[in-house]
C-alpha cells in the first residue's frame, strides 16, 4: 500500500468521524486501522444521548455544534441514525440548585434552549415521574438521542466513498518515527504515513506510551440495562437525568433504557 497522508486508529465514533473529515477536507489517501470491528468498544454501547448540559462553556459549544450535526445527518450524509428530539430534564436537589441555574444561564447564553422548571411543570413534562424530593429541574428543548453504531458506520461509509480506506481486525502493536512520518506496525503489516491520529479511547494511554507520548486518559466502567414497561414508553417522553440517584433514562424502542450515571474508576477497558 502507497504511504498515507494520515492513518487513523480506532474505529469508534471519534475516529471514524476523523477519517471522513480528513477525506472531506480534501485528503486522498487516508487509513483506518481498527483491532476489531467499527463501534465495538465505547460507541456501541453508548446510551447516544445528545444533550448541552454541561458546566464547562467549551464543551456546551462543542455539543451544540454536534447536536445540528446528528438532527441533519440523513440529508448531509444520506443516512438515518434514529435521531429523535425527545428533549431532557435534569433533577438537581435543594443544595444543588446553585450549580443548575448556574449551567442554564450559561446554556441560554450560548444559545440553547433551555429553562428551569418547578415539581408542577416537571409533572407536565413527564407525567409518570415520581420527583417528590426534587425541588428545581432544567428542560432542554433541543436535546435527543441517536444510534451511535448508525453514526458511525455512517461516517466510516462516507470516508470509504471519498477514497478513504479501512482496515478491521488489525491491531496497531506499534507506532514509530520513520524519516519525517511514522511506520504503524498492525497484526496484517506495516503501513507509512505523513500523520498519526490516535483515537484508540480508553487504549490511548497504552498506544501514546509506546510512542513516547504520555495522554492522560483513565478508563471508567459504565453500565446500563433496557427495562420493558407493561404499557410500553413512547419514543418521544424526554430523557431524565437524575444524578442525585446516579440514574439516567431515556426511550428505546418502545422500552427504557437505564444508565448508570456514576461508573466505578480505573477500569481495565478490556
Ligand atoms: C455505557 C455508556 C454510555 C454512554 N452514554 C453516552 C451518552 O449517552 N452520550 C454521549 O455523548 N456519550 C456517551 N458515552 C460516551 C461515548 O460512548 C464515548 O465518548 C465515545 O463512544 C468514545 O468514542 P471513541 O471513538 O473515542 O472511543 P471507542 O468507541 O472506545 O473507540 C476506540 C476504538 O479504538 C480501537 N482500538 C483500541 N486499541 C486499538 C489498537 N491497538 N489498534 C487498533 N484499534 C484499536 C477499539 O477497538 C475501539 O473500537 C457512553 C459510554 C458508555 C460506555
Amino acid at each position: 500500500m502507497s504511504r498515507q497522508q494520515a492513518i487513523v486508529v480506532g474505529g469508534g465514533v471519534h475516529g471514524a468521524s476523523v477519517f471522513y473529515h480528513l477525506l472531506s477536507l480534501g485528503l486522498e489517501r487516508v487509513l483506518l486501522v481498527e483491532r476489531k470491528s467499527l463501534a465495538c468498544a465505547a460507541t456501541g454501547r453508548s446510551t447516544g444521548i445528545i444533550r448541552h448540559h454541561y458546566s464547562h462553556e467549551v464543551t456546551v459549544r462543542v455539543a451544540r455544534y454536534s447536536s445540528r450535526v446528528f438532527s441533519r445527518f440523513p440529508e448531509t450524509m444520506g443516512r438515518d441514525i434514529g435521531y429523535v428530539n425527545n428533549g431532557l430534564v435534569f433533577l438537581a436537589t435543594r443544595e444543588e440548585e446553585g450549580a443548575l441555574r448556574r449551567c442554564v444561564e450559561q446554556q441560554r447564553r450560548l444559545g440553547v434552549d433551555a429553562s428551569l422548571v418547578d415539581p408542577a411543570g416537571l409533572k407536565t413534562l413527564h407525567p409518570d415521574l415520581v420527583a417528590d424530593d426534587v425541588s428545581l429541574a432544567s428542560f432542554e428543548r433541543d436535546a435527543g438521542y441517536a444510534d451511535p453504531y448508525s453514526v458511525t458506520v455512517g461516517y466510516a461509509k462516507a470516508g470509504e466513498a471519498l477514497g478513504g480506506k479501512i482496515l478491521l481486525n488489525a491491531a496497531v502493536q506499534d507506532i514509530r518515527r520513520k524519516g519525517d512520518g511514522f511506520l504503524v506496525a498492525t497484526a496484517s503489516g506495516e503501513h507509512e504515513a505523513d500523520a498519526v491520529v490516535l483515537a484508540a479511547g480508553a487504549w490511548a494511554r497504552t498506544l501514546g506510551a509506546r510512542m513516547g507520548v504520555d495522554i492522560p486518559v483513565t478508563s471508567l466502567r459504565l453500565s446500563n440495562a433496557v427495562l420493558e414497561l407493561p404499557g410500553g414508553y413512547a419514543r418521544t417522553t424526554p430523557t431524565v437525568l437524575d444524578l442525585p440517584n446516579h440514574l439516567y433514562f431515556r426511550p428505546e424502542g418502545g422500552h427504557i433504557l437505564v444508565g448508570d450515571g456514576e461508573g466505578l474508576g480505573d477500569a481495565d477497558p478490556e
